[in-house]
């Protein structure tokens, strides 16, 4: 593309714009609307504005050999008569604007150096010329990518993406059922005709996000029913029961009794690990619902019918964890070996550990990536358990799996997700649900503030910080964006160490590397940080029983079954939680009141349902998953309805076209093996 260098080529890779199809996918952020008009008057600094009026007062001073900066100004004067400065810098010798007509003036509103408002390099739309678009799409782009440049990418790509490559519905489908084509919906997406209802556009509502979303989620659920005939014709280690064994002696031995819903798991999976056929199960249950346990249960449960089970656990701190309270609970009595392998395992002891497990002399291992590596062997794998399911990808699974084709596979999340929807969702599983809390577990207490009244909540993490606990602060964006107004991790890092002083401040965001995040991490759990200023990284975390608040700001922003996961990081050890939800100043009385459900409820279920009530079950394809999930239209499911819709035209699809090797099924293969390559994760396995 003309326009686009090296240097800019590699801003838009890195940001995962590497093609005219990812492009096209990059749905604008917001949209302006032009055909609104606003008053200078009532123009506020930080706000887009769309002024018309007629520019007066114009000197233009080009850009002169040897100047650093050379301004050109003007006045744009509206229909009320007041008027507004608007200046451009550096402006070629053959700039001119016209002056005798109406224009339109689109911009963002900044302070003037020399006091009151101005626009900086403004759009100007000769309203004479009838060109003017309606709706202008904003993307959110790296650092040196204009916005008119990416507008023109996308509308190369809308020009020349091969049909079988746009849409996974195939074509006689898709109009029997109605459907607008995926280039129609990227067309109104990316340049939204004057038709267009903006509210919906601005919500992701319109008939065009629907489409793009059950086109995704068709895609989605081919791979898923392809993935479930394969699995189900896979044997699986038949896992023998013993009466008196390790996997019973732990069950009779822990400090506590086994919930209802952990027994009636347990008893599943029991006839199910003994069977010939492959298990591969998702084990669903809220945050302290005590999943690690039936992890362990079935551990030890593969250990003493002489198979081996590896545990892998998203992050080294978690592994670490797991393989420390394995050793503590199970250690002693239970009798089998075990061992820890993550990236930090090295030298000469990795490799003796290798040795082990190539071996069969250690029947359980705890850990991370590390498990995955091609290095690693084990003799004979008959238990596979991924912790946080949903941090991980397809390949890694599948590399789970490649270590020992036969073993039985037991996923566990903390997604929190409706039943019914789950079904639907994870339909190349069983899934078993965890649907009752350890007894004595007391509610994190939650309370919701807005901003500027948000002391109560630094006064809270004070208090406790001064009491020898340890608090996290959530931020919803990593730095400030043009949008971002004190939103970012490092607005909020800053702001803590003003409101506690002397507190040891950490922050962590996903763009860290590993490594300083363990280090982190790290550093909280071991108390040599106080407070961690995050992202919603800190979700999937480390059990820090000494972390007993956690400040959510912008929490607005974020979907309740999301706070509810993050709200779960404290209140763990002895001392009761806190919560403190504080909404931006602008947040309005509905968002406040779908915090205070959050306040009211302590269920992660209950929290589903209202979260699926009053968003749609699109928030859990948004920012939690992102990363781990590919989907990047699901966040418009505004109904689960689609989901099912999805899933039976899916079904219907492959009774048709079982191998997907028809012309009509090119879309949906292409559309798979994107998915497939940028990892999706909910339960693909193999
Ligand atoms: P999660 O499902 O979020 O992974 P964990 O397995 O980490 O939850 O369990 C949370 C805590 O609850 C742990 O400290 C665990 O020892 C404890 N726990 C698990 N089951 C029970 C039970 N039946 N009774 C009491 N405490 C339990
Ligand atoms: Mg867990």
């Amino acid at each position: 593309m003309r326009g686009v260098g090296p240097k800019r080529a590699d801003a838009l890779r890195e940001r995962g714009l590497a093609t005219l199809g990812d492009a096209l996918a990059h749905l604008p952020r917001r949209y302006l609307d032009l055909r609104r008009r606003d008053s200078i008057a009532a123009l506020r600094e930080g706000l887009d504005a769309v002024v018309e009026g007629r520019l007066e007062g114009l000197t233009i001073r080009a850009r002169r050999y040897g100047r650093f900066r050379s301004a050109s100004r003007a006045w744009i004067r509206d229909a009320a008569g007041a008027r507004l400065r608007v200046v451009w810098f550096n402006l070629p010798s053959y700039a001119e604007f016209p002056t005798d007509e109406p224009v339109l003036i689109v911009g963002r509103v900044a302070a003037a150096p020399e006091g009151g408002l101005q626009i900086v390099h403004p759009e100007v739309h000769r309203l004479a010329a009838g060109e003017t678009p309606a709706i202008r799409p904003i993307y959110a782009l790296p650092a040196g990518v204009p916005q008119r440049l990416f507008g023109e990418l996308v509308a190369a790509a809308l020009r020349c993406a091969p049909d079988d490559r746009l849409g996974a519905i195939p074509a006689e489908m898709r109009m029997r059922e109605n459907l607008p084509g995926a280039r129609a919906a990227f067309a109104r997406l990316h340049l939204p005709p004057p038709d267009t209802d903006f509210a919906a556009l601005a919500d992701g509502a319109t008939a065009a996000h629907h489409a793009l979303a059950l086109d995704e989620m068709f895609a989605f659920q081919l791979s898923l029913a392809r993935d479930r005939i394969r699995s189900r014709a896979r044997a699986g280690a038949a896992l023998e029961r013993k009466a008196d064994g390790a996997a019973a002696r732990f069950l009779a031995a822990l400090p506590f009794r086994p919930t209802a819903a952990q027994l009636k798991v347990i008893l599943e999976f029991d006839g199910e690990l003994a069977a010939t056929s492959q298990m591969n199960r998702l084990l669903l249950g809220d945050v302290g619902s005590g999943k690690t346990l039936i992890a362990f249960w079935a551990a030890l449960r593969a250990a003493e019918a002489g198979w081996q089970a590896a545990i892998m656990a998203p992050t080294e701190l978690l592994a670490e964890q797991h393989f420390r309270n394995f050793q503590q609970i199970a250690g002693g009595g239970c009798g089998y070996l075990s061992a820890l392998l993550t990236a930090s395992v090295a030298g000469a002891e990795r490799a003796r550990l290798l040795r082990a497990l190539e071996r069969g002399e250690i029947p359980i291992v705890f850990g991370t990536h590390a498990l995955i590596q091609r290095s690693v062997r084990l003799a004979r794998l008959g238990l596979a358990v991924i912790d946080e399911q949903h941090r991980f990808g397809v390949f890694d699974r599948a590399r789970l799996l490649a270590l020992g084709a036969q073993a039985n596979v037991l996923l566990m999340t903390a997604t929190p997700i409706p039943r019914s929807l789950a079904l639907a969702l994870f339909r190349n599983l069983d899934v078993s649900i965890l649907d009752e809390m350890p007894p004595g577990r007391a509610p994190v207490a939650t309370r919701v503030l807005r901003e500027p009244a948000s002391g109560e909540a630094y006064a809270a993490m004070r208090a406790e910080i001064a009491a020898g606990h340890r608090a996290y602060c959530v931020a919803p964006l990593i730095e400030d964006d043009e949008d971002g107004g004190g939103a970012s991790v490092a607005a909020l890092a800053k702001n803590l160490g003003r409101e506690l002083p002397g507190a040891r401040i950490g922050t962590m965001h996903g763009r860290m590397r590993a490594a300083e995040k363990e280090r982190v991490m790290r550093d909280f759990r071991d108390g040599r940080l106080d407070a961690i200023a995050a992202t919603t990284i800190i979700e999937v975390g480390i059990d820090v029983p000494e972390a007993t608040v956690i400040v959510v700001t912008a929490a607005e922003r974020y979907g309740l079954a999301q706070l509810h996961q993050l709200r779960g990081r404290v209140g763990r050890g002895g001392a009761p939680g806190r919560c403190f939800l504080i909404a931006s100043a602008n947040a309005g009385g509905p968002a406040l009141a779908r915090l205070e459900t959050l306040a009211r409820s302590s269920s992660g279920a209950d929290v589903a349902h209202e979260d699926l009530r009053l968003r749609g079950p699109g928030d859990l394809f948004g920012s939690r998953q992102s990363g781990a999930l590919a989907l990047s239209f699901a966040t418009f499911i505004r109904d689960p309805a689609i989901i099912t819709r999805a899933a039976d035209l899916a079904a219907e699809w492959l009774a048709r076209d079982p191998k997907l090797e028809s012309e009509a099924s090119a879309g949906a293969r292409f559309a798979i093996r994107k998915l497939l390559n940028s990892g999706f994760s909910l339960g693909d396995v193999g």
